[in-house]
């Protein structure tokens, strides 16, 4: 975690002009005035990531603490909010291999229920969009956190290492303007996928927050149990021992039942105190113009022919996954739909689970046709 806010901090500075360097676990930065002033540091000055551990001792002195919650953190997010959080840069300098149309792109893509040609290969410019998502869920304790999701705009694939990785080659700073003509999908699509990208990383980042959580709140339930239906079996047994009856034994009994009334509201404000609530929230955008191979995969299904984009990526000398127009997920083999040639990963392309009959979750997003007009 620690690697991801020093990896976001470098990227918010240098989109400020500053000049940063990596050394260790640590980075050195070289701010402009107004910068150092917006944060309260020197100018010249050191930002280190991890809380010391007792070995780097020496360095963790002169160094500023950047955590969650920490002053510099919160001075970087709000400057964010007043001072633009969208930047391009363009990198340069990447190999793009030599390629031509033939069997070994064919065979990354294959097609479920079509046939599949790859026509044209071409080097060209593709947007690649690093959003980064603060998180916080609070529950009776509080974790925070920064994800970053990359989207290729042209595909709406995820390719995660590119949040990262594109740091490794030559960049120069552009314009907005120069990404957003280049943009294929409209940007509240690409935004929602990158949402949902980062949704699904924050439920696996706070898995471990859950179920401590979950193990506190059943140790707590535990307890009140105990306590009062220890309260109420008390009273039974006493009431049993004697040998009440009348008035006296229906006054003994409402007390056992007035103790298992009070467990169910105390299990009721357990639960509430132990409720979560997860906030997110985009606090920056960076565009990434990369130069990718573009490869141009047609799919026949019956008379009908798709044209689909691939992308090689030099970042990581890699075919990307194409997104599934049924649930938005990565995926190489693909089926097609009769009506709209959509795309469908090997999930979605099942048959509905209920009824058995097959349907195109790209045509039907709100689920299958048949089962939806059966429940009315
Ligand atoms: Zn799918
Ligand atoms: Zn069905
Ligand atoms: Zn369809």
């Amino acid at each position: 975690m620690a690697e991801d806010l020093a990896a976001f901090t470098t990227q918010v500075l240098e989109h400020w002009g500053a000049l940063v360097e990596a050394k260790g676990n640590a980075i050195e930065a070289l701010l402009p005035e107004a910068v150092a002033t917006r944060l309260q540091v020197p100018e010249e000055v050191r930002f280190r990531f991890a809380a010391a551990n007792g070995t780097g001792t020496e360095e963790a002195t002169d160094a500023q603490l950047v955590t969650y919650g920490s002053p510099v953190l919160e001075k970087i997010v709000a400057g964010l909010a007043a001072h633009g959080s969208v930047a391009v840069v363009a990198l340069q300098g990447l190999y793009l291999k030599q390629v031509t149309p033939g069997p070994d792109i064919e065979q990354m893509f294959p097609p479920l229920n079509a046939r599949g040609k790859c026509v044209k290969v071409e080097p060209t410019m593709v947007p690649y969009g690093i959003f980064n998502f603060r998180y916080t869920a609070v529950s009776d304790e509080k974790t925070e956190g920064i994800v970053a999701v990359a989207v290729n705009a042209r595909s709406l694939a995820e390719v995660a290492p590119v949040a990262h990785r594109w740091r490794e080659a030559e960049w120069q700073e552009r314009s907005v303007h120069e990404v957003l003509s280049t943009i294929s999908h409209p940007l509240p699509q690409l935004y929602r996928r990158a949402k949902s990208v980062a949704q699904r990383q924050i439920r696996r980042v706070l898995q471990d927050f859950h179920q401590s959580r979950e193990r506190r709140l059943e140790r707590d339930r535990q307890r009140l149990e105990a306590y009062y239906l220890g309260i109420a079996q008390e009273i039974r047994g006493r009431l049993q021992k004697k040998g009440l009856g009348g008035t006296e034994a229906e006054r003994e009994e409402g007390k056992a039942r007035a103790a298992e009334r009070e467990l169910l509201l105390k299990v009721h404000e357990l639960q509430d105190k132990y409720a979560v609530r997860v906030q997110v929230a985009t606090i920056s955008v960076l565009w990434v113009l990369l130069p990718v191979l573009h490869a141009t995969m047609a799919y026949q299904r019956r008379q009908a022919v798709r044209e689909v984009p691939v992308f090689w990526n030099p970042l990581l000398k890699e075919w990307e996954a194409v997104a599934c127009e049924g649930c938005r997920e990565n995926t190489f083999a693909v089926s097609l739909c009769d009506d709209k040639q959509h795309l469908s990963c090997a999930v979605c392309s099942q048959p509905c689970p209920t009824c058995g009959r097959r349907f195109c979750r790209g045509c039907q997003p709100r689920g299958c046709p048949t089962c939806r007009k059966g429940s009315g």
